[in-house]
């Protein structure tokens, strides 16, 4: 599983004031206490929201704080409440006290969402006929935040078929990746954004080829959660340097899945034939046609050709699935 993790620091904002004043008017025998009480200070909440992914943007912005509410006034006139703060977190976002380490919420859906330090109340203002008093204090918190990652669609192929170029061609943002130490090569996670807010996740599987059955290179860890992406995009080289033969590094690649995992290898694919700009490429891909028989999608992740028509057929694919 890959989790993103971010820390942060939020406060919630002081009530205001209450306020001590006297109402002189010559008609009162005593001055009249019309002292208002102070505003409520603003809350910081947090909200589940289906629009963010990741939590990449607490890298940037890492404290949030909400303002104070405003003091009470004369003419028992109340402090105006302070806006409170929403933080938007993905879906499936873990929030935890980060001195103690216990889990303050899980937030599962969109929409759901949790106060994590109220706004102080205001204080009392001297109208009741009692002193007034001070705003209650704010509250301030230091917080994890995990969000488990799933990739929908994993990218296999030989190694050089060009899997590495393909993700950082076909995705804008990258997760961080903490907790997960990968003992040949960092599994690479990207978003892919299509028009019209659709979206995806993408995994490369890197080093398939290497033994990884024999239990080298790629971890368990990483193969559990490989094993739950939806589809894969199974990437051939059809330029095929060092007179390799594209179908048989297809046909090999399959076996080797079987080996590796039965469960990714009984996934659905997309069969992608890539480094189509080379020379040698469109006689391949005429051979390999021929034999294969399924749908190809031929692309170049060098010049872009091919790749928008790759990912809507994996976007539908997933959509299919879900
Ligand atoms: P991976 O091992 O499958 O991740 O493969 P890489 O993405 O590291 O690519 C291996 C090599 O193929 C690199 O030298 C890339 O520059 C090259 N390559 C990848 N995609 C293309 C492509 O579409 N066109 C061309 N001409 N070269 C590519
Ligand atoms: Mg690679």
């Amino acid at each position: 599983m890959f989790i993103d993790t971010a820390k942060i620091n939020v406060a919630s904002g002081a009530g205001g004031n209450g306020c001590n004043s006297l109402d002189r008017n010559l008609h009162f025998k005593h001055p009249k206490p019309n002292g208002g009480p102070g505003g409520y200070g603003g809350s910081i909440i947090f909200r589940a929201d289906e629009h963010v992914q990741t939590l990449l943007d607490f890298q940037y912005k890492r404290h949030f704080k909400a303002t104070h509410g405003s003091h009470g006034s004369s003419n028992n006139k109340k402090g105006a409440d302070a806006p409170d703060v929403i933080i938007r977190v993905p879906e499936g976002t873990t929030i935890k006290d980060a001195s103690t380490d216990l889990i303050l919420k899980d937030l599962r859906k969109s929409g759901e969402e949790i106060v994590i330090c109220r706004g102080g109340r205001g204080g009392r203002g001297n109208a009741p006929k009692k002193d007034a008093l001070p705003g209650e204090n704010g509250q301030e918190r230091q917080l994890i935040l995990e969000l488990k990652i799933i990739a929908d669609v994993g990218i296999v192929g030989f190694p050089n078929a060009g899997k590495s170029t393909l993700i950082s061609r076909i995705s804008k943002a990258r997760p961080r990746i903490a907790n997960f130490a990968f003992t040949t090569k960092a599994p690479v996670l990207g978003i892919v954004e299509l028009s019209g807010e659709r979206r995806f996740i993408a995994c490369e599987i890197p080093g398939l080829i290497e033994g990884a059955h024999l239990g080298r290179g790629l971890g368990l860890k990483f193969l559990k959660h490989a094993e739950r992406t939806k589809a894969l995009i199974h990437l051939v080289d059809m330029a095929a340097v060092d007179a390799r033969d594209p179908l048989a590094d297809y046909t090999a690649l399959n076996k080797e899945l079987v080996f590796y995992s039965p469960e990714l290898a009984a996934k659905q694919q997309i069969i992608a034939v890539g480094k189509m700009d080379l020379p040698e490429a469109a006689g391949n891909l005429k051979k390999f046609r021929k034999a294969c028989r399924k749908k190809i999608y031929p692309i170049s992740s060098a010049t872009g050709e091919g790749i928008k028509e790759l990912l809507e057929a994996v976007y539908k694919k997933l959509k299919a699935k879900t």
